[in-house]
């Protein structure tokens, strides 16, 4: 395999940009090792840009899926790291705490929802996930002295993460289900709301939620999901109203209500975090994802001070977690830079202008014959097609016109760094319409 091009003294393009080690050995994302789809090699990355092995570079639609909200190499966070590296990488948070972590987690409360009181940093969305619906039983139990009241309600189309008990409230459809079947413990799904964020509310939204509540709610702990924008279960906006009867309904069952806003969170949907399209505040919130400005894995769990108190008055006495790498520091002072530059500017304005950008250039997919539905809020900009896309067939084209898009499913999106010039969104939105009007119908 090697020799052809050690001879030569050139590596061919293909070889440079695609490495064949890599695809026998090393498992990228949702993965066949025996018909991996193509991973390009990047070797760099700036500002709103890829770099590729060939040279090339492409115009970022995904901040790395919706982590990298500052862009690449960002002088800031990258100062930040540095300072952080020179004083202390890591040191367990068990009996010890450091100024990042505090200094993240004052700033965190600030920009939280009000009734946030206590933090836990977890190590990825996933894991944030788990310790969510953790704190909701150990609180339920404590709360009910009820050992059945341990069980999670959620809605269809959602996407919480991949690890055991955030797959099981995935959608059973779209997520990990079939995959896993029996193994997966057995969670209440309804359907999810129909109303569009922006259109009429329809009172029929909230029925299967409410019948269910009301039916199941000595065994459920609490809701989960996701505020206002469901992510990979579908890319679908709803409807505010929704999250407001929630609540309510939440409240008159005495069941917890979690929301994931790990995609959400740091102005992705137009705001510092979704809940405040509807104005109501969760019981248990997860955040992650823009954390770190995409340098570092890490999550947190926040709280109100009732719920870590009751927890803290159960059989355990303890919130029963601990990760190894818990509050690491690094990641804590990378995330506080990066929470720093957007207070730093007017968020709300520089989110607002991508999405007129986005809604003006991605308008006329609308009247393709390939397109169902096409949708924007804040810097997410999606086109909903009629049929799955074949996602490396897509890919190739993306990188043939110079920008990253990785559709999933039915969804071709992007959410791209806050960073992005004008002209490269356009470009995105452009290369968008272009490439689904190039799909089979
Ligand atoms: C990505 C995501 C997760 C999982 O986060 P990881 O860091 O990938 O474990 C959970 N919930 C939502 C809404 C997400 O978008």
């Amino acid at each position: 395999m090697n020799t052809d091009y050690e001879n030569s003294g050139a590596l061919p393009s293909e070889d440079v940009l695609f490495d064949s080690w890599d695809r026998e050995h090393l498992w990228h994302p949702y993965t066949s090792t025996i018909d991996p789809l193509p991973t390009y090699k990047v070797t760099s990355t700036h500002d709103n840009r890829l770099v590729l092995a060939d040279g090339r570079e492409l115009i970022d639609g995904m901040s790395s899926w919706w982590c990298a909200c500052h862009g690449y190499n960002h002088p800031a966070l990258n100062a930040a790291a540095k300072e952080q590296l020179d004083k202390m990488s890591h040191v367990m948070f068990g009996g010890i705490t450091h100024q990042p972590a505090i200094d993240l987690g004052k700033m965190l409360l600030e920009m939280a929802p009000p009734s946030m009181h206590n933090i836990f940093y977890a190590d990825s969305g996933s894991v944030s996930v788990e310790v969510a619906m953790k704190m909701a039983v150990q609180a339920a139990i404590s709360r009910s002295g009820s050992h059945n009241k341990t069980n999670f309600l959620t809605i269809r189309s959602g996407y919480h993460g991949d690890t055991w008990n955030a797959m099981s409230v995935c959608d059973p459809v779209t997520g990990m289900h079939g995959a896993f079947g029996p193994a997966l413990p057995v969670r209440y799904f309804v359907a999810q709301p129909r109303s569009r964020f922006g259109g009429e509310w329809n009172e029929a939204d909230i029925a299967p939620m409410e019948q269910c509540l009301k039916e199941h709610h000595q065994e459920i702990a609490a809701v989960i999901l996701e505020p206002i924008v469901q992510g990979a279960g579908g890319m679908w906006f709803y409807h505010p109203e929704y999250l407001r009867r929630l609540r309510n309904l939440c409240d008159q069952y005495g069941v917890y209500l979690i929301f994931d806003e790990i995609a959400t969170g740091f102005w992705r949907t137009g705001k510092c975090f979704a809940w405040e399209h509807a104005g109501v505040q969760p019981d248990i919130m997860c955040i992650g994802k823009g954390l770190t400005g995409g340098y570092l894995t890490m999550a947190a769990v926040m709280t109100t001070k009732d719920v870590a108190d009751t927890i803290s008055r159960g059989e355990a006495g303890v919130m029963m977690h601990g990760p190894t790498f818990m509050g690491n520091p690094l990641a804590c002072a990378i995330a506080l830079a990066s929470l720093k530059l957007m207070r730093g500017q007017d968020m709300a304005a520089v989110v607002a202008k991508m999405e007129a950008v986005m809604r003006r250039e991605l308008a006329p997919a609308a009247r393709l014959p390939q397109v169902e539905d096409v949708r924007v809020l804040g810097s997410i900009g999606v086109v909903e097609v009629k049929k799955p896309v074949d996602v490396g067939a897509f890919q190739k084209r993306c990188v043939e016109e110079g920008v990253w898009i990785r559709p999933f499913g039915r969804n071709v999106y992007v959410m791209p760094p806050y960073v992005t010039p004008e002209a490269d969104l356009v470009r995105l939105c452009r290369t968008m319409v272009i490439l689904v009007e190039e799909l089979p119908q």
